[in-house]
């Protein structure tokens, strides 16, 4: 998401985003499918803007449907939803919480993971794909995964980076204890 400053085409996400299909924007009845926060992106969200976890996000019960398909994607997103209990950016008219004028207010460090790796993920045997959207206009025609790379002027080695730290901190939810029936983020 966001990544204007990288891009071959250094206004794809913004025309995205101008023609209200931008992955940080929501089209209504899609509100339900988004992605569960950890603890990790949650704390290190509200030491850099000084607000409170409850102010940037919303916690619900995720979709079974939505939950399974992810799953299915990479059986890490479970862990981020346990049992379907979901912490997720708050939405506000739209689009998330943290969506200005100019793009995403958050530095791209700070981000959520899956802000940082969109349009891309990793399959469970390590390859990288393409989380499908028919609205992402990075992956508009694009035969192949490389093409939106590409289009985006994203590396390879960089995402698959910051998918390992996802990995990691999935991990480390598995292993806390009291995660199992709460929101991760809770
Ligand atoms: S945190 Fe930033 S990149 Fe992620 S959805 Fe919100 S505005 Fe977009």
């Amino acid at each position: 998401m966001q990544r204007n400053s990288r891009s071959a085409d250094p206004t794809i996400c913004a025309r995205c985003h101008q023609r209200g299909t931008g992955c940080c924007k929501l089209l209504p009845g899609t509100e339900a499918l988004l992605f569960g926060l950890t603890p990790t992106e949650c704390s290190a969200i509200a030491s850099h803007t000084g607000e409170n976890i409850d102010t940037f996000t919303q916690s619900d019960i995720a979709p079974p449907g939505f939950v399974e398909a992810l799953r299915r994607i990479h059986p890490a997103f479970a862990l981020t939803m346990p049992q379907g209990r979901r912490t997720h950016l708050r939405i506000a008219e739209g689009g998330c919480h943290f969506l200005g004028q100019s793009g995403c207010r958050l530095p791209e460090p700070v981000r959520p993971f899956y802000c940082r790796l969109y349009p891309f993920w990793f399959t469970p045997d390590d390859r990288l794909m393409l989380l499908r959207s028919a609205t992402c206009l990075a992956q508009e025609n694009a035969l192949t995964v490389y093409e939106a790379l590409a289009r985006l002027d994203e590396r390879e080695d960089r995402l698959r980076e910051i998918f390992t730290a996802w990995l990691e901190v999935t991990r480390l939810l598995q292993k806390a204890s009291g995660v199992q029936g709460q929101s991760p983020c809770l």
